[in-house]
């Protein structure tokens, strides 16, 4: 599968709300981002999974001054990185965080918005 095929398919996961995660099943290891082979063995016995969406805050940045105008309305905004329960961190957006509070270890859910164009991404919301 090549690099365009894998995006396509990702995205469509993320149109129908499913964040996709790739499985090996040669070695079990679940990745993200989407790659034509595993990053930890190499093999390409590669399926999608739907991430379940709780994760944890490993890092993350407070965004006050938008690089692009698209991004304005947002401001301020949180861009961190998430460890997924199921294995990969990914780096992503923190929508409706209390960016002053927000702190490291922090519980988060997965959601989906339009992010700087029309097709959903996504996203994450600190848990209640
Ligand atoms: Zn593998």
């Amino acid at each position: 599968m090549s690099n365009s095929a894998l995006d396509k398919e990702f995205q469509a996961g993320c149109a129908r709300g499913e964040l996709r995660l790739q499985h090996c099943s040669a070695c079990g290891h679940t990745q993200f981002y989407p790659r034509i082979i595993c990053a930890a063995c190499g093999n390409d016995a590669l399926s999608w999974v739907a991430a379940n969406g709780p994760g944890t805050v490993a890092s993350f940045t407070k965004v006050r001054q938008a690089i692009d105008p698209k991004f304005k309305d947002l401001l301020p905004y949180v861009v961190a990185l998430i460890d997924l329960q199921e294995g990969p961190r990914m780096m992503s957006v923190i929508i409706d965080a209390d960016v002053d509070t927000l702190q490291i270890g922090d519980s988060v859910t997965l959601d989906f918005m339009p992010w700087g164009d029309d097709a959903l991404r996504p996203v994450f919301k600190v848990a209640e």
